[in-house]
């Protein structure tokens, strides 16, 4: 049996940033995960200044040998029409390959790594855990995302209605070397266009010289045709130019929402996309992902090895206070007030004073928000 005080499901975001700060306070940590690095994971491979500062990136080390793409600008409005440019003039945040950032992450966090292993079974003993019948762990961390095996065995997600799904479909391609002067999109200006119910946005990234396009929606309802109106948009604008050269690839994840509190026995934390904290918003999981992963390494190096506290319970505290309590669907509000919300956003997407500050300042860069 091999032993370990903390074993993390999942090496993603959040699990390399919990397993690296955990090393940091000389706790002995496993990382279990199915995937060999490095991997895909579906995304647009956005991230805001706070994670480059959260983590102690050196951009310079980082872009030797992979993609680091600075924003500086966006153009933003609804899908079929021209949308509005926003130049902040120098970087506000970055474009990243989510095969090479996550590699990156898991292989600098110093915890022992056993990969291309899924977890199977965890069962519980007088000290902790028994996970696959052959790590034995004091504590164990879900932190294997939307689909994270620990969660879903020991405290699944009440069907309340209240905490709908966001599902997207994605893609991303090498652009042919013929077509890199050509492209008209820019690097450093993402450009991002909301479906007419607002229910979701669809986006066309450049990072150095790979393309990313994806949709992505907020409940079950008509990802495909959205995604179809989108692409033709893309199309009639000339801002698409290439075939698209490989199938969009579908994921799905929670926004922090009013969920309940969760309900965990004794030694177990979630964290990431595991428990679902995405900025509801943007969609952004990235961030949430990193902060809570090293706000679960906090509470568990304050409690100096007793486990037996009620940890999760203050990872909740820490993350109400960090993220909020999340807000209510807007379907929950009820439908008359949709026609409304739509006209009332369409009004304020005709001004740049709404672009800048609370779409993309507010929204999508958390300028508010300082790093952890
Ligand atoms: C289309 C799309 C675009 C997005 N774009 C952005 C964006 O631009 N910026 C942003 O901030 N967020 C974005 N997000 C959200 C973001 O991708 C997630 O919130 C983020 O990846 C969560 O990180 P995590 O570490 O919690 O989980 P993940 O990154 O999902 O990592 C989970 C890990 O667990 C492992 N795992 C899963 N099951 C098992 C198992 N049974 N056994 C062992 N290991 C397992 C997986 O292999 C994986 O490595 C996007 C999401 C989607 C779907």
């Amino acid at each position: 049996m091999e032993t370990c005080s903390v074993l993390i499901v999942g090496g993603g975001p959040a699990g390399s940033t919990c397993a690296r700060r955990l090393r940091d306070a000389g706790v002995d940590v496993i990382v279990l995960d199915k995937a060999v690095f490095p991997r895909d994971k579906v995304c647009a491979g956005w991230i805001t200044p706070a994670i480059v500062q959260s983590l102690q990136l050196d951009p310079v080390d980082y872009a030797t040998s992979r993609v680091w793409q600075p924003f500086t600008q966006f153009k933003t409005g609804m899908i079929g029409r021209p949308p509005t440019l926003t130049d902040y003039g120098s970087p506000v945040s970055f474009g990243i390959r989510r095969c090479e950032f996550d590699a990156y992450l898991l292989n600098r966090c110093g915890a022992r790594l056993q990969l291309g292993e899924a977890f199977q079974s965890m069962e519980a003993d007088a000290e902790g855990w028994v996970v696959n019948g052959r790590y034995h762990a004091q504590l164990v961390i879900g932190a294997g995302g939307h689909f994270c095996p620990v969660a879903r065995q020991l405290s699944p997600r009440p069907e309340t209605g209240d905490d709908p799904v966001v599902l997207a479909q994605e893609v991303e391609f090498l652009l042919p070397e013929h077509q890199r002067a050509n492209c008209p999109v820019s690097g450093t200006c993402p450009e991002l266009y909301f479906c007419p119910d607002l229910a979701g946005y669809g986006w066309i990234v450049r990072k150095g010289d790979y393309l990313n396009i994806g949709l992505g929606r907020e409940g079950e309802r008509n990802l495909a045709t959205q995604l179809e109106a989108f692409l033709t948009d893309l199309r009639q604008r000339s801002r698409l130019t290439v075939e698209i050269p490989q199938a969009f690839k579908g994921h799905a994840y929670h926004l922090r929402r009013h969920a309940p509190s969760l309900k965990l026995p004794p030694r177990v934390l979630l964290i990431g996309d595991a428990w679902g904290l995405a900025y509801p918003q943007s969609g952004e999981g990235i961030r949430p992902a990193i902060e809570s992963g090293w706000l679960a390494a906090e509470v568990i190096a304050t409690a100096r090895g007793d486990y037996n506290q009620p940890l999760a319970q203050r990872l909740e505290e820490q993350c109400i206070s960090r993220f909020g309590h999340g807000s209510r669907p807007a379907t929950r509000t009820g439908h008359w007030i949709a026609p409304l919300r739509q006209w009332a956003a369409s009004q304020l997407m005709k001004t740049r004073w709404f672009h800048r500050r609370v779409l993309l300042d507010r929204w999508f860069l958390h300028t508010q928000q300082p790093a952890l």
